[in-house]
């Protein structure tokens, strides 16, 4: 067969598939050769030509036959010397508009050029999502698949995710690594659904070396969305290829989404990243300060800020970050150190907001546990020593860390009197300042109840 009788079944085949297929699929065809009735035809990746001869194996053969050429059977192959994975190869569709920082015409979303593993300070509470992460960043056989990652907002999930791809398209800039939320993965899939180009959708995605979805937990509720990522997905690890999900919660705890995702998703590995803890804090604010000072300019901090800000804001990484911006912005202007007394009107704002409320019931749980004590026993009447010291401590506490008042506090020690507790607080006040171990416990306490 020439390459001219090849046009002419060509032609054909646009009214038996129609102009979009024709144009997606058919036309990038290469005819190669046609040997002992098998007619070969150049693709440029595996998965169009699976794609082709799967939805249009058939046709092709049919016109073939038509067209008075003995074949039995249709193959599609890509050529051995095809440009390097991730190297522009002709693509059959036209591309999706977007930017993903690193070349190609994958769907992807920018990289963040601050995520990197550089700057990612480890401590207990992430080390092993870090560690995960890292193997996963050294490519080479995929071990796990997929690498889930979760935790609550803040702790570093996308940051790590940017750095996996950094780390990749560093090692290895031919591959196509791609990034992007899923609600970025939905809002192409809508859009392929809508353009009825849902041809170039599956086979961007399912051309890719490494996906990222991060935030998966978006597509719960969204059945037709989670359908496609399902098929892409399976499509994916079918290859071979390394996808990598994050989420604010564990497989089995995100609502709406489908069982058989749920199960997907567990089949690699599943890591969570830990609520920070004081240390990590502080060295997050260390490598923060290092960081600015290098961008903008030195900063005098007054000792005891850093841990300041480490204690009071603990709930996510990005506030932290915003208070410690705020400060180096405030420090610049008025060009003076940043004294405790500076931070603390600066900041008024953040510190009030990440005030977080401790109840009392808390502290008594805490407290019993701690002292292996009953909690009806902290609460109960019984006066013995083993109940009692738990019992002021747990009092103590309470009128540090909570608003409530005396009364208050009382009343949910099993409705003593305001005196009562005065008088509590008052021995552990004393009891502090002589007896270290009861100092011990107390900071011990008060840590874990601060977390
Ligand atoms: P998530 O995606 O889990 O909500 P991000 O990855 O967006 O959180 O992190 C929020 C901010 O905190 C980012 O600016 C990130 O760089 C920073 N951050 C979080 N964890 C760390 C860490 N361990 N070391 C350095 N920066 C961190
Ligand atoms: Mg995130």
């Amino acid at each position: 067969m020439t390459d001219q009788s090849w046009g002419e079944v060509r032609e054909n085949l646009l009214t038996t598939v129609g102009k979009n297929n024709y144009v997606n699929w058919i036309e990038p065809l290469e005819f190669s050769d046609l040997e002992g009735g098998v007619a070969t035809f150049l693709v440029p990746t595996s998965f169009m030509g699976n794609w082709v001869s799967r939805n249009f194996g058939d046709h092709i053969l049919q016109e073939l036959s038509n067209a008075g050429q003995k074949v039995s059977r249709v193959e599609f192959s890509v050529p051995k010397a095809a440009a390097p994975v991730g190297k522009k190869t002709q693509t059959p569709a036209k591309p999706v508009k977007q930017s993903n920082g690193g070349g190609g015409d994958v769907p992807g979303a920018p990289l963040d050029a601050r995520f990197t593993f550089d700057s990612f300070v480890v401590g207990k509470p992430n080390e092993l999502a870090h560690a995960a992460a890292r193997r996963v960043a050294e490519g080479g056989t995929v071990t796990f698949n997929p690498l889930f990652l979760y935790g609550g907002v803040g702790l570093g999930k996308t940051h790590l995710m940017h750095a996996i791809a950094w780390e990749l398209r560093k090692r290895s800039p031919g591959l196509r690594v791609v990034y992007l939320s899923a609600e970025q993965f939905m809002y192409r899939f809508v859009q392929a659904l809508r353009d009825k180009d849902m041809m170039t959708f599956k086979q961007l995605f399912r051309s890719v070396d490494v996906l990222m979805v991060d935030d998966v937990q978006f597509i719960a509720g969204k059945d037709a969305t989670q359908e496609e990522f399902f098929h892409t997905f399976n499509a994916l690890v079918d290859q071979n290829k390394q996808i990598i999900v994050s989420s604010d919660s564990a497989p089995t705890d995100i609502d709406g989404i489908d069982d058989r995702i749920v199960s997907r998703l567990q089949s690699g590995l599943v890591v969570d990243l830990h609520p920070t803890n004081y240390e990590l804090r502080l060295g997050i604010l260390q490598q923060k300060v290092d960081q600015f000072s290098a961008q903008f300019s030195n900063l005098d901090i007054q000792d005891g800020v850093l841990e300041f800000l480490a204690h009071r804001i603990s709930s996510n990484v990005r506030v932290l970050e915003g208070a410690l911006m705020r400060l180096f912005a405030f420090g610049s202007l008025v060009g003076r150190e940043v004294t405790m007394e500076l931070t603390e009107d600066c900041l008024a704002d953040i510190l009030r907001a990440s005030d977080r409320k401790i109840t009392v019931e808390e502290i008594q749980r805490k407290v019993s546990d701690h002292f292996n004590i009953r909690l009806s026993d902290m609460i109960g009447p019984k006066r013995v020593r083993t109940f009692a010291r738990p019992r002021q401590i747990a009092m103590y506490l309470a009128k540090q860390l909570t608003s409530r008042s005396l009364p208050e506090i009382g009343r949910r020690f099993g409705g003593r009197d305001h005196t009562t507790v005065m008088h509590g607080v008052r021995k552990i006040e004393e009891l502090m300042q002589k007896d270290s171990q009861i100092a011990d416990d107390l900071e011990l306490l008060r840590r874990s109840l601060e977390a």
